[in-house]
């Protein structure tokens, strides 16, 4: 069984506070069977024999980032102009008859794409939030799965779902609407395929109906009973707008969380992306059920939809992580830009004093991996997954800075030199290893022009 020394890094950031108090008396880590099985102090060499020594005197070591919320499928649809500068509910229509021509080519393409993109930003666990079925495309999961495997990366895959179409008072064209037994039966069919409960689970299933204005309640409830039924995580889109929370009063007379209360969702397990628009008293609820929110600033900003109380939601006992969401409201999928975004919001919220750089790792990792309940990723201890990423700090833009750990952060750290996905290599000198990027990219701008003339014919 190999044992490697990751010796000597300029800096880590354990996401441990007892151990990052001592901060540059490390002298490393040793992994074995893609385990954290070793803090080496520093001067120190480590008690086991090694079999593979790498010297990470010029790196940054940090837990590989975890995103909470994404759409893959949306990295075909960054920057279109008929999306550009709209709101949510308008920005949305206008996309929808474009997601409607996806196909599976696309779908293998968009999940190759961004977990390429994730990876090379530091990331090392990806939540999809794939909602878009229609006649084309039945297998987006399998194929989602397939990708991710092929590329090494830890994913936790949401079958998304939308059953509430614009002939029904929903929001989306009939069109990209499924019925609902169809639904539950295919979700039932993903998780017994690919779900793995186990503890350093690599693929991981979760159900996730969209949105309060594009699933039924019955879809939603139901959904919460087979989510119970096989011990899976539930996700859904709540409260980013105003116009959701006008929608919800609307049709069913009720704010967002009292409607995902009354169809069994206010429990631990479920974690929400945006939460962004709750009263105090809802935000306290939150916490109480140990609900988890994907905080989402990048898109939060550019959909101008509102900033989510992240301190409160933490104080009061929610999870709370970071999601790059989907591609075509960020419109990247850089995880280490998403944590200074998260920085810089919250500071603008909660005052400069009140929200470090710590605190931003700390959603980035430990958070997130308390959204999708998984505390053996998101901390360097002994034990850990050994997820890990690493920043050479040789850019124009780390020159002159003095604390190694909040450079990354304050000077804007966004691809790594080198990242690790249980105690494997994914990513080695900046470049994935066994992946054509050029062609790559060729093949989804193919994909992408493909869908959008298929929109306009
Ligand atoms: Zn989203």
């Amino acid at each position: 069984m190999s044992r490697i020394f990751l010796k000597s890094p300029a800096a880590v950031w354990t996401g441990l506070p007892e151990v990052d108090e001592k901060q540059g008396a490390c002298g490393g880590i040793v992994i074995e069977a893609g385990r954290i099985v070793e803090h080496v102090a520093a001067g120190a060499a480590p008690t086991l024999p090694v079999d593979e020594e790498f010297d990470c005197r010029d790196r940054v070591l940090i837990p590989g980032l975890i995103n909470c919320h994404h759409h893959f499928y949306q990295t075909l649809t960054r920057a279109l102009p008929a999306a550009l500068n709209k709101e949510l509910f308008e920005w949305l229509v206008n996309l929808y008859p474009v997601w409607a021509g996806l196909d599976e080519d696309c779908i293998r393409l968009s999940t190759k794409l961004a977990l390429a993109e994730l990876m090379l930003s530091g990331c090392t666990t990806a939540s999809d939030h794939h909602y878009l079925f229609n006649r084309e495309v039945t297998a987006a999961i399998d194929i989602q799965v397939a990708a991710a495997q092929e590329m090494g990366m830890r994913v936790v895959l949401t079958r998304g779902s939308m059953s509430l179409g614009t002939s029904s008072g929903g929001l989306p064209p009939d069109c990209v609407v499924q019925d609902e037994a169809a639904i539950l039966e295919e979700s039932e069919r993903l998780i017994k395929a690919y779900h793995d409960a186990g503890d350093g689970a690599m693929t991981q299933i979760a159900l996730a109906p969209c949105s309060p204005f594009s699933v039924t309640p019955e879809l939603m409830q139901a959904s919460a009973d087979l989510a119970t039924q096989y011990g899976v995580l539930l996700h859904t889109h709540l409260a980013e707008t105003q116009d959701e929370n006008q929608f919800c009063l609307d049709r069913f007379g009720q704010r967002p969380l009292d409607y995902l209360e009354s169809v069994g969702w206010l429990r631990p397990g479920v974690w929400l992306a945006h939460g962004i628009h709750f009263n105090d008293e809802e935000v306290e609820r939150l916490g109480k059920h140990r609900v988890g929110v994907s905080h989402c600033p990048s898109s939060n900003m550019m959909l101008a939809s509102g900033m989510s109380r992240v301190l409160e939601l933490e104080a009061l006992g929610a999870p709370v992580g970071l999601g790059v969401d989907g591609s075509a409201s960020n419109d990247c999928s850089n995880m280490m830009e998403e944590v200074r975004q998260a920085f810089l919001l919250q500071r603008l919220q909660y005052g400069s004093a009140r929200v470090t750089h710590h605190d931003a790792l700390r959603w980035g990792t430990s958070g997130g991996a308390g959204v999708l309940g998984r505390p053996e990723l998101g901390r360097l201890h002994l034990g850990a997954q050994a997820d890990l990423a690493l920043f050479r700090l040789d850019e124009l833009r780390f020159s002159g800075s003095h604390d190694a750990i909040a450079a990354l952060v304050l000077c804007g750290a966004h691809r790594v030199s080198d990242l690790m996905v249980a105690g494997q290599w994914r990513v080695r000198d900046g470049n994935i290893p066994g992946l054509d990027l050029a062609q790559l990219r060729a093949e989804h701008s193919d994909a992408a022009r493909r869908l959008a003339l298929r929109a306009s014919a």
